[in-house]
């Protein structure tokens, strides 16, 4: 099968009993034994649910995985795959990651000894560089949030295999549909299936796949140990989401490039993010590693600050809001909205300005979107 093909049907055969198209909402806690011990697969919807087993699998296949687990949200996906660290262990960590991501590195597992270097992971050298006898964990996310930089995957897999280190990446900005780690060595990927997986800013979600039985074995472990796992009815509106996956990153991609070329040419711009432009630092590596550039696109706007204030409330259909991914445009301040977390000399020192602008490119109508910009850039 291929992708979109699997996004409607991996994991999802009709349902046995009844014939059921969609897999149905299996809203049940435990299920009845035919003796002691011997259960269907399910003994307790904590450790298996059919509706999460179905999204588990459907996801596993798009990243062309052994094991797909699904959990709460992204955090907690997050989280899970770093409960195989013990004190003394070390992370190499990209120096642009999702804010709440570093949040948990720095203020929930430093606590208890695990250590974290932050490296620029496009700079393979000082990836290499930054690695100690007791890294375990290389973590990196590609495109990065906000700065859109594009890490070689292949690169970054062989420095770990090299070692034995296990290298993750967070896929949620590119989404399997256009670029798959697992394919150049990775051995995990995470999600926040809130984003694009999802689709339609209606549920929080994480994933994890591994294509690495082994590996899918451990987490799951952690998984049904910790517990942060997904009720049903969140599993149902994600494997609804996935269904369009492929349709809604082709737009996402094609608006998000017509949004940078306009960007890119206004005297109000001084620089605008985005791997599919000619330009930008990451263009060949994005086109050789992905298959298309996605629905972010950050941006400096003139004037700092206040100027970006300015634009953030200039908006109509760009709505001021969190989150990314979804079927609707939004638009977010990094520096006083979702980086806050990010100490302010560590957001100069990577170049995350007070007047950059992250927009996610949602798949309304292109023109209506760039008469929207230019108002709100009028504004400024
Ligand atoms: C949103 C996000 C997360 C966190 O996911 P939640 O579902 O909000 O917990 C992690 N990584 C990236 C890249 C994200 O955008």
């Amino acid at each position: 099968m291929r992708f979109s093909t699997k996004a409607i049907h991996a994991g999802q055969p009709p349902d046995p009993s009844t014939g059921a198209i969609m897999v149905p909402v299996y809203q049940s806690s435990t299920f009845v034994q035919a003796e002691p011990g011997v259960d269907k697969g399910y003994p307790y919807s904590r450790t298996a649910n059919p509706t999460r087993k179905a999204l588990e699998d459907c996801v596993a296949a798009l990243e062309g995985g052994a094991v797909g687990l699904a959990l709460s949200s992204g955090m907690a996906a997050i989280d899970c795959v770093l409960r195989d660290l013990r004190s003394g262990d070390h992370v190499v960590a990209g120096e642009d990651l999702y804010g709440g991501t570093r949040r948990l590195f720095s203020q929930c597992y430093e606590k208890f000894g695990v250590q974290f270097s932050y490296v620029d992971t496009t700079d393979l050298e000082a990836t290499a560089a930054a690695v100690r006898k007791e890294t375990r964990i290389i973590w990196i996310e590609t495109p990065s949030n906000p700065l859109m930089r594009i890490t070689d995957l292949g690169a970054v897999a062989k420095i770990g295999r090299e070692r034995g280190i296990r290298t993750v990446a967070d896929n949620t900005f590119a989404t399997p549909f256009l670029q798959r780690p697992l394919e150049k060595g990775f051995d995990v990927v995470v999600h926040s299936t809130t984003k694009y997986m999802g689709g339609h800013s209606d549920v929080i979600g994480g994933a994890i796949i591994t294509a690495d039985p082994k590996v899918g074995e451990d987490l799951a472990f952690y998984q049904n140990a910790v517990g942060g796992v997904p009720g049903p009815m969140d599993c149902f509106l994600l494997l609804r989401g996935l269904k369009t996956l492929a349709l809604r990153m082709e737009r996402h991609s094609f608006n998000g490039m017509e949004v940078a070329k306009f960007l890119q040419g206004h005297p109000k711009v001084d620089r605008v993010f985005y791997p599919g432009l000619d330009g930008d630092p990451g263009h060949d590596l994005a086109k050789r590693q992905m298959d298309g550039f996605g629905g972010i696109v950050s941006f400096i706007v003139k004037g700092g600050v206040e100027a970006a204030r300015r634009c953030a409330t200039g908006t109509r259909l760009f709505a001021l809001a969190e989150s990314l991914g979804g079927v609707e445009s939004l638009l977010d301040h990094p520096a006083t909205m979702t980086h806050t977390s990010v100490p302010p000399e560590e957001r100069v020192r990577i170049g995350l300005e007070d007047g950059l602008i992250r927009l996610s490119v949602g798949v309304e109508e292109i023109e209506d979107l760039l008469e929207d910009l230019v108002g709100a850039l009028e504004g400024v």
